[in-house]
């Protein structure tokens, strides 16, 4: 069959790749100038030689990512650990200062650096926690799943931390922090509306896991190497009209300045569920409302030389720095790229900072991206059936996949088991060792 895949984040990247290895003759459309998933990334030059940056900087590892890891072993991608290393400091936005380590750890949960720092009530208190956290996650787990027959009454985040009795200086320097900055890239109010069983479900998972990973080659060879034998790729492509038949499925796209209309067997949509509603024909009225609902939040990253957003003391920098500015409920995580990259032969110091609570100097900044992250709410459970539920309809031609439409933390994981899933439902033979 001829089927045409919108967009190339991973979700699409992994249908493409599934897809074609299936039979298929697929063909992939992208608005960005590169393959999406990797377009944001940048090269940094350094003399004569350039660093190769990922933008974002993207983890996982086997226990929280399973599909994703077993995709990439089937495509030959190879990872290698990233530094655990974390300090945790307050941020004075007003003045631009960050404050002396509050907390520095190994991995999340490791408390192999803590002890020097006991001697702060505030660590203290954030140890104590974290050692409640790790001492309770299964049982309030559990606890929570026997009360899921009524989503209604599953407490969201912010309303477990406060019936659990957790100090604001665990949650608001520790945290909310690492989870805001990194793991849900969204704001405050967007964490303390998660459902506490889906942060928690993560928590357990990192708890005692190894140091997360990352391609050893970069998230270029990555896209690369999933849409290699793909017969179409269009760059630089918009679509701008999706609609469908009973036999056919039809695509209008946009490349340079030219529009064309394509048919199809079957069409994936997988862009942001938000960007879909601009384009999907009138026939898809309830999909339109379904996904208009998915909500996303700008995610704002840095690649910069810029000290002033890590820790104030050089001897407190971590691979992951994180800096909270308690007054206004938000934190941003300065990545220190020379210990993300140790095969980086460079004296430059290098940072990437993830939602920057002050803009870097002008003259220190080296790329700028802008990107999206759906935030999830006990209602993305339902939003999310109800377009699997769509998607069992007979006779369809065109069809969902993403990061949003899988429970859970939008991550790449989310969208590889999307993307297989649909696979599935569209007969391709999935590889042994998919779980989903
Ligand atoms: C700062 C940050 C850090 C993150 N870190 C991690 C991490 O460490 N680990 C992890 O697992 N996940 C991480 N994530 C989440 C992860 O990156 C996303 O969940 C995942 O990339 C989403 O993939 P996707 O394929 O669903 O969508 P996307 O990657 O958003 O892909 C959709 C594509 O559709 C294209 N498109 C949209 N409209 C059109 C159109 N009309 N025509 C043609 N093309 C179109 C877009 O250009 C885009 O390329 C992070 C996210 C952010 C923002």
């Amino acid at each position: 069959m001829q089927i045409a895949v919108i967009g190339t984040g991973i979700a699409g990247l992994t249908s493409a790749w599934l897809l074609h290895r299936s039979g298929h003759e697929v063909t992939l459309f992208e608005k960005q100038s590169s393959l999406g998933m990797a377009s944001h990334g940048i090269q940094i030059s350094n003399g004569s030689d350039s660093l190769c940056c990922d933008v974002p900087s993207r983890m996982f590892n086997p226990l929280l990512w399973p599909n994703l890891s077993n995709l990439y072993e089937w495509v030959g991608i190879e990872s290698t650990h990233v530094d655990p290393r974390k300090s945790f400091c307050d941020f004075e936005t007003s003045s631009k200062v960050a404050s002396k380590a509050i907390l520095k750890i190994g991995d999340t949960f490791d408390f192999s650096r803590v002890p020097q720092l006991l001697l702060l009530p505030t660590s203290r208190k954030i140890v104590t926690d974290i050692g409640k956290m790790i001492a309770s996650v299964e049982t309030e787990l559990e606890n929570l799943s026997g009360s899921r027959t009524a989503p209604a009454v599953t407490p969201n985040f912010k309303e477990f931390l406060e019936l659990n009795g957790y100090t604001n200086e665990f949650i608001y320097q520790f945290l909310y922090p690492a989870l805001s900055s990194t793991v849900c890239t969204c704001s405050y109010s967007g964490l303390d509306l998660y459902p506490a069983d889906i942060l928690l479900s993560a928590m357990r998972m990192l708890i005692g896991a190894k140091p997360l990973q990352r391609t050893t080659l970069g998230t270029q060879h990555t896209a690369d190497r999933l849409s290699q034998n793909v017969e179409f790729i269009h760059l630089n492509t918009t679509v701008s009209n999706v609609s469908s038949s009973n036999e056919k499925a039809y695509v209008d796209f946009q490349k340079s300045g030219k529009v064309t209309h394509q048919e199809f067997d079957h069409v994936i949509v997988a862009t942001q569920a938000n960007s879909a509603t601009n384009f999907l024909g009138s026939e898809f009225q309830l999909e339109k409302e379904v996904l208009g609902r998915f909500n996303y939040e700008d995610v704002f990253v840095n690649v910069h030389c810029d000290e002033q957003l890590m820790p104030a003391r050089q001897k407190d920098w971590a691979t992951f720095n994180f800096l909270s500015a308690r007054n206004d409920r938000a934190a941003m995580c300065s990545i220190w790229l020379n210990q993300f990259y140790p095969e980086w032969e460079t004296d430059n110091d290098y940072f990437q900072t993830i939602m920057p609570l002050t803009s870097p100097r002008p003259e220190t900044v080296i790329a700028t991206a802008k990107l999206q992250r759906p935030t999830v709410t006990h209602q993305t459970r339902s939003d999310i059936e109800q377009l699997l539920e769509l998607q069992r309809q007979p006779d369809r031609r065109v069809w969902f996949c993403g990061s949003y439409a899988s429970p859970g933390i939008p991550l790449l994981e989310s969208g590889v088991v999307s993307a297989l899933r649909l696979g599935k439902q569209l007969g391709c033979e999935l590889p042994d060792a998919c779980e989903i």
